[in-house]
């Protein structure tokens, strides 16, 4: 009886039936005499990945039937590449008893006996195995079964089509950071086939990341982001092959990360690895797909210094430090890093198709607050020192200091510091400190320090006269790089008993007061 239930659970009890090349064979359930026999079904080696890893299978069985119903109730990942939905065996699988094919002798109701092997023989050449598909996988001129299925609402698109897929498997694009703009252009660049992503990136996450970075989940805090980015891009698309770089991108290493893909994509967060990656990818005359975003706005273009402008044509120099605050500093919507980085993501495949009509000499610039696009013509500039007519810049420079952050500005003498310990302390003998907080009213609303004055870093040069130079100030921001700015700049107009809180706000809720909420 054991036997029949098998037979039932393969094929529809009463009225089943089994096409081998064309016929339907109808079988009528015997329930006679039976006489089992114990046979060995070889797995040919592409199937073996769902037997088990094993090369044969021992079941008893009276007919080929059985021991094929048998088998794939014992490795049920089998049933798919042997059987198609409706229980037929699919008909670029034959199926052998020793040596003959069961079609010339009683089809898959052939009698077993004692000692038989089966052989399962897939069609190689018009197969749909994952060996074939691994095998085509790898070849860059066709696309496998498997890929084609994968990638068929591309395939039907005219603008793409076969021959636009393939560009992209032949094609390769290196995402420079792996954060808010580098999360949606790893998926989606992935997922359209891709060939070969590069990806820069030596950060951690961070839990203050995945309000927007949402390849990354609450269990990944504290791991690299590099490495998460890895393996959800093999679970996106094992087709993809991905190289990471961890490490920071430099003058030094930037040529040679860069050399070897076809389009380079800023998702990068400051102005020195900005206008690296810029220059590197003006030197090596390639695109360099620009995205940048802060709180409600975004940008996107394409610099191709060969047919438009570059981001030196735009800005030649960056803004002083500090004048444009970053998103730590400044916030922004979880959102809009998704929208700013699927536009990088688009403009980056076409350009990899050879479309025309991308963002070369357009800066487009989307507030989400009002939902407004907008767009902007950008001219190149004949002036621009490196893809101008009489370039100044010919080779990678020193981007620190350039934009301004090896300056004199952001570094406070050692005699105008204060920790926070002694803080502390000067406030617990009840000195006479004005506590001046320089971050923006957001911040201050999530925590400040007990009678703190708020006055932002953009307000304090218009609001100064409310502060007395005779008084003892210590100005605090988040971690103490503005306020150190702040500091420096109440020196220079005369205050004399001016001085800066090492680490900021967050290092005094670390050490003196752990209930305070950090962010
Ligand atoms: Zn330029």
């Amino acid at each position: 009886m054991v036997s029949f239930r098998r037979t039932c659970s393969l094929l529809d009890c009463g009225n089943s039936s089994m096409d081998f090349g064309g016929t339907n064979l109808k079988y009528n359930t015997v329930l006679a005499k039976r006489t089992m026999a114990n046979v060995r079904i070889i797995i040919p080696t592409p199937l073996r990945q769902y037997a088990g890893n094993r090369d044969a299978v021992e079941v008893e069985a009276e007919s080929v039937r059985e021991a094929l119903t048998d088998l794939v109730e014992r490795h049920d990942q089998l049933r798919r590449h042997l059987f198609s939905e409706d229980g037929r065996l699919r008909n670029f699988v034959n199926v052998y008893v020793n040596e003959e094919d069961i079609r010339y002798l009683e089809r898959d109701g052939t009698a077993l006996k004692g000692g038989d092997t089966i052989s399962i023989v897939p069609s190689i050449a018009g197969g749909s195995f994952s060996l074939m598909d691994r095998l085509a996988a790898k070849r860059k001129d066709v696309l496998s079964p498997s890929e084609i299925k994968r990638y068929s609402r591309h395939l039907i698109l005219p603008e793409v089509g076969m021959t636009g897929q393939l560009k992209l498997k032949q094609s390769s694009a290196l995402i420079i950071g792996a954060g808010g703009l580098g999360v949606p252009l790893t998926q989606y660049l992935s997922a359209a086939g891709v060939g070969r992503l590069g990806i820069v990136d030596f950060d951690v996450i961070d839990e203050s990341n995945l309000q927007r970075q949402v390849l990354y989940s609450t269990k990944d805090v504290g791991r690299k982001k590099l490495e998460v980015a890895k393996e959800r891009v093999a679970q996106i698309n094992p087709n993809v092959d991905v190289q990471g770089y961890e490490t920071r991108l430099t003058s030094e290493n930037a040529l040679d990360i860069l050399k070897d893909y076809d389009v380079i994509i800023d998702g990068t967060d400051n102005f020195p690895t900005r206008y690296l990656v810029n220059d590197a990818s003006v030197l090596l005359q390639k695109p360099n797909v620009y995205g940048s975003i802060f709180r409600f706005e975004g940008q996107a273009s394409v610099f191709d210094a060969r047919r438009g402008p570059c981001y030196r044509c735009l800005y030649s120099q960056p803004p002083p430090p500090g004048l444009v605050p970053s998103c730590a500093e400044g916030g922004v919507l979880g959102v809009l890093p998704g929208i700013v980085g699927s536009i990088q993501a688009i403009e980056t495949l076409k350009l990899l198709l050879g479309k025309e009509d991308t963002l070369i000499g357009r800066l487009l610039v989307f507030d989400a607050l009002k939902m407004k696009f907008r767009e902007l013509k950008l001219r190149k500039n004949p002036e621009c020192p490196i893809c101008g007519s009489n370039p100044t810049i010919k080779e990678l420079i020193d981007y620190e200091e350039f934009c301004g952050l090896r300056g004199p500005s952001e570094q406070v003498g050692q005699e105008l510091q204060i920790t926070v310990d002694a803080l502390k302390e000067r406030l617990d003998q009840r000195h006479e400190v004005i506590l001046l907080d320089v971050r923006e009213p957001m911040e201050w609303e999530i925590a400040h320090l007990d009678r703190a004055v708020l006055m932002p870093v953009g307000e304090v040069p218009g609001r100064v006269n409310e502060l007395n130079t005779a008084d003892e100030i210590v100005v605090y921001c988040k971690t103490g790089v503005r306020s150190a700015r702040i500091t420096n700049f109440l020196r220079e107009l005369g205050f004399r008993k001016v001085k800066n809180l090492v680490g900021g706000i967050d290092e005094w809720a670390e050490k003196v007061e752990p209930e305070m909420p950090r962010y």
